[in-house]
């Protein structure tokens, strides 16, 4: 059972504006505005309110704060003040302590870029910094060091220099449109940047990166899915972490997605305080299933400067998917993902069900697994006595 039903819908009395353009010409750009909200009243809320208001005062000028009417309208604090989508917006005092993660950029993504908006960090693909724009600053993103700063967003004569690295080394596979988020772009300027991508004989996949469909899935329009659909396949990314992110307008957006032929994943971070439990990880990948989205990625929250308040032990993503095995489908399930520091690339890390491979009195060598139930079998590791020479 589905719990934060609660949370799923916006009510009656919320106004969303069904426009994109309007939602970010209306962008909710002072922490002080969420004070006289009516929803949050609550004393907690207040007193976490003020704090971020006073860390706002000396993060600002490196992390904007900003959201859209629509993101604002998803909150909805318990009876404790609690609101998982708030805490992933509201500024905290901690980003200021960099004496635990004090690299901007352990990812080594800057290291790893041959010409300027190009991450090529593995051989198959590249990572294309398209924009620094996103509807909802996000207080855990991993690209605080440029995401948001618009001196630093990528120029238009940059695009060429990024399509001809890209055609000229054949050994790339896939193309990441990420940012910021490579949807705060104009429908014509994704168009074009698409038309050139499939235009590249090498190029057989390309993600779009982007948290649109949780932030504004009214950007979801009938004229973007037209272009989408004109460069079949394609494969987006979303990036849910609760299941309270997930309303009707986001159902609504990813069922046109789906419709365009498009497929959809999710990528989420494990983040504390929002959704580090058994039941708030079962909540979003069943919400998710509903929704038409595959859980794709359980990120680990990197060793970002800024965000370690939101990090919990590393056993704690390997633990939830251990619970959530087995009575859940399959297909729900993400996989639990750790980006090594220093740019070591990705690596699943994900419980163990092989307890030990060893050999019987026949002298035939097996592998003993535990299910996720906790009941052991043994499956014969050689090939069946019939398929040996
Ligand atoms: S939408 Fe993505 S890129 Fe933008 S702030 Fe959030 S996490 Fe960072």
């Amino acid at each position: 059972m589905v719990r934060a039903v609660k949370h799923l819908f916006p009510t009656k009395a919320d106004e969303i504006h069904a426009d994109w353009q309007w939602q970010l010409r209306h962008q909710i750009r002072e922490t002080s505005s969420l004070l006289e909200h009516p929803r949050l009243q609550h004393a907690r809320i207040q007193q976490r309110l003020r704090l971020a208001l006073e860390a706002d005062r000396s993060l600002a000028r490196s992390f904007r704060f900003a959201l859209t009417p629509y993101y604002l309208s998803l909150i909805n604090p318990d009876e404790n003040g609690h609101c998982p989508v708030l805490e992933q917006i509201l500024p905290a005092p901690d980003e200021l302590d960099a004496s635990i993660y004090a690299d901007p950029d352990p990812l080594a993504e800057e290291r790893h870029m041959p010409v300027r908006g190009l991450t090529h960090r593995y051989p198959d693909r590249v990572l294309w910094y398209t924009s620094h724009h996103c509807a909802v600053y996000c207080r855990f993103c991993l690209r605080k060091r440029k995401v948001s700063h618009a001196d630093s967003a990528p120029r238009k004569s940059e695009q060429s220099a990024i399509l001809e690295y890209i055609a000229s080394h054949t050994e790339i596979k896939e193309v990441i449109l990420s940012g910021g988020d490579p949807l705060t772009l104009t429908d014509a300027q994704i168009g074009v940047m698409l038309a050139e991508l499939k235009n590249i004989q090498h190029i057989i996949s390309i993600r779009i990166h982007t948290r649109m469909p949780v932030t504004l899935p009214m950007r979801i329009t009938d004229e973007l899915c037209s272009i989408l659909r004109a460069h079949y396949p394609l494969t987006l990314v979303t990036h849910f972490n609760h299941a309270a992110e997930v309303g009707p307008q986001a159902f609504d957006s990813v069922r046109r997605l789906r419709m365009a032929g498009v497929l959809v994943l999710n990528q989420s971070v494990l983040l504390r305080n929002v959704n580090d439990t058994v039941q708030d990880q079962e909540d979003l990948i069943l919400t998710l299933l509903r929704a038409g989205i595959k859980p794709y990625y359980l990120h680990r929250c990197d060793e970002v400067r800024g965000v370690a308040h939101f990090r919990v032990p590393i056993e704690t993503g390997r633990n939830i998917l251990r619970e959530l095995r087995g009575r859940n489908p399959g297909i729900a399930l993400p996989r639990y993902m750790i980006d090594l520091p220093g740019g070591g690339g990705k690596v699943p890390y994900e419980p163990d069900y092989l307890q030990e491979i060893g050999t019987d009195a026949e002298g035939h060598s097996y592998y003993r697994f535990q299910n996720a139930f906790n009941t052991e079998y043994r499956v014969r590791a050689d090939r069946p006595h019939s398929d040996v020479d």
